[in-house]
């Protein structure tokens, strides 16, 4: 049964645990503890949850080993909300974090829409981790399309775990804003978003120069 596995190694939980798959301290560091999140479905309907009671089984020992990860991620990520540098260290372990998060997400999702497709994981948290190429792009911004990316990454995640071709790039025509005017086909925001997933296929960037405040910001 889905319900029956630890997150983390996947066997029927030792010692049985809950595992917070989105840590407490994360929920702590962003807004009020006690709020609801709404997590999207594979079902119909979105599901609506306290972030406290978003727990999945795991065993002890598995539980206490990844809480290692956990409270080496906390900082790292305070120092991102802070605008500081982070060391080629740190951002190993963070990347190692959010494979945690990721299939932690997906495997919950299995769990909790009570497996609809009849699906049996072939990886559990322990077996991800720091096993891929990885990229993550992180920007500040009043715009949050949380539900794209969780469209994307659990695509991507479904492609994954039935070894299927997994995309080197995805990109997207956003339209957006209003019309620019009256039966315009352009609107204000209108854009294309690239999202690279295989860091080789970006073969050179380059350094954005500093803004000469003698000019405008375009
Ligand atoms: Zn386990």
């Amino acid at each position: 049964m889905a319900d029956k596995y630890c997150v983390f190694c996947g066997n029927k939980p030792v010692n049985k645990t809950k595992e917070h798959i989105l840590p407490k301290w994360l929920i702590e560091i962003t807004g009020p503890k006690n709020r609801l999140a709404r997590f999207p479905s594979l079902n119909d309907a979105s599901q609506e949850y306290s972030f406290s009671n978003f727990v999945f089984p795991a065993c002890e020992t598995c539980n206490v080993k990844y809480g290692i990860l956990e409270s080496e991620s906390k900082p790292i990520i305070e120092k991102m909300l802070n605008n500081s540098v982070l060391s080629a260290n740190e951002i190993e372990v963070l990347l190692d974090w959010v494979d945690k998060i990721r299939i932690g997400l997906w495997l919950s999702m299995c769990i909790r829409d009570k497996n609809i497709y009849n699906l049996e994981p072939n990886f559990y948290i322990q077996g991800r981790i720091g096993t891929k190429d990885r990229a993550i792009f992180i920007s500040k911004t009043n715009l949050h399309r949380k539900l794209d990316c969780a469209v994307i990454q659990t695509i991507h995640a479904f492609n994954e775990d039935q070894s299927q071709l997994e995309y080197d790039s995805v990109r997207g025509v956003f339209v957006e804003g209003d019309k620019l005017y009256p039966n315009s086909g352009f609107n204000e925001r209108n854009h294309i978003q690239l999202c690279i997933r295989n860091p080789n296929c970006i073969k050179g960037y380059f350094h954005p120069r500093k803004m000469n405040d003698a000019f405008p910001s375009p």
